[in-house]
């Protein structure tokens, strides 16, 4: 059995791709509502696979039947691994393994969804840290393929493998990276954007020119600029923020253009712009 902690953005995801894999899952949130949120999105998923044709309606059945929705930790006390997804902050995960810990009835593997925080860091003072590892999912879950498997100065060989393997069974597709600031998706990704970001300030092309740059002749799905409006451009300032001090390095000194605009309140699509108008 997997227990899901927090049903936000990636916790219904998470819930919602382990249920089609075939495992039982309870999803918790401290918030009723929120709970309520993530059940119904998880529906509305499975829903929308239908109509796509990618889901038949027994597996949506099946997978709703495996999935419980729970507001007390108590009700997962029977899972094997404990997948958290609680927001960003080094406290609040602590907190939840010391949970997890006291109501847990067997030996289980707990994960960390999270997409910064050190892995080692949120083991230390664990009762068994050998059995802590990062399982970094990708938004929206059902969709994104990727899964890093982060493993921390602890973490044994064997739960990074228990890792892996439960990603593949959810169909994603597993890489293993040491527990470094930024991981690698995150240190790739960020650098890249803020290269772009530099080469419009020195007016190398326009916003758009660039994207499609990366979009024709690299193959990206989608432009790096274009991206960080999706992302959010003050989210994607405080990560370079964090990962220009955490490696010292001069390639991820935020560009003054993502400063002025984060000041200016443009970022990204979900204020109407950023480096490209959204109307909607
Ligand atoms: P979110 O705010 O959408 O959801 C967090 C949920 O946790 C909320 O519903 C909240 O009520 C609940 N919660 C708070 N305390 C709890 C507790 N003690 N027990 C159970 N539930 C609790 O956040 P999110 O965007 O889903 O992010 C969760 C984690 O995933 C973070 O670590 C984040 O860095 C990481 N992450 C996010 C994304 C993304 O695109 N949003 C991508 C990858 C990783």
């Amino acid at each position: 059995m997997i227990a899901v902690v927090g049903a936000g953005t990636m916790g219904h995801g998470i819930a919602q791709v382990a249920a089609m894999a075939g495992y039982r899952v309870v999803m918790r949130d401290v918030d009723r509502e929120a709970l309520a949120r993530g059940v119904r999105a998880i529906e509305s998923n499975l829903d929308k696979g239908i109509r796509l044709g990618k889901v038949t309606e027994d597996e949506r059945d099946a997978a709703l039947q495996r999935l419980r929705g729970a507001t007390s930790l108590e009700e997962a006390a029977d899972a094997d691994l404990f997948v958290e997804a609680v927001p960003e902050r080094m406290g609040l995960k602590r907190a939840t393994l010391r949970e997890v810990e006291e109501i847990a009835r067997r030996d289980f593997v707990f994960a960390s969804n999270t997409s910064s925080l050190s892995i080692t860091e949120i083991a230390s003072g664990a009762k068994d840290a050998t059995r802590v590892v990062g399982m970094h999912f990708f938004n929206p879950v059902h969709v994104m393929r990727l899964l890093e498997v982060v493993v921390g100065r602890e973490t044994s060989g064997e739960t990074a493998e228990t890792a892996r393997a439960v990603g593949r069974r959810m169909r994603k597709e597993p890489i293993t990276v040491r527990d470094v600031p930024g991981f690698a998706s995150s240190r790739l990704g960020v650098a890249l954007g803020l290269e772009a970001m530099r080469m419009l300030e020195q007016d190398v092309a326009s916003a758009k020119d660039i994207d499609t740059a990366m979009e024709l002749g690299y193959n990206h799905p989608m432009g790096p600029l274009r991206l960080t409006d999706l992302v959010g451009l003050d989210v994607r300032l405080a990560i370079a923020e964090y990962l220009h001090t955490a490696l010292g390095s001069e390639t991820f000194r935020p560009p003054e253009i993502l400063r002025r605009m984060v000041a200016e309140g443009r970022l990204g699509r979900k204020t109407g712009a950023g480096f490209y108008e959204w109307k909607e």
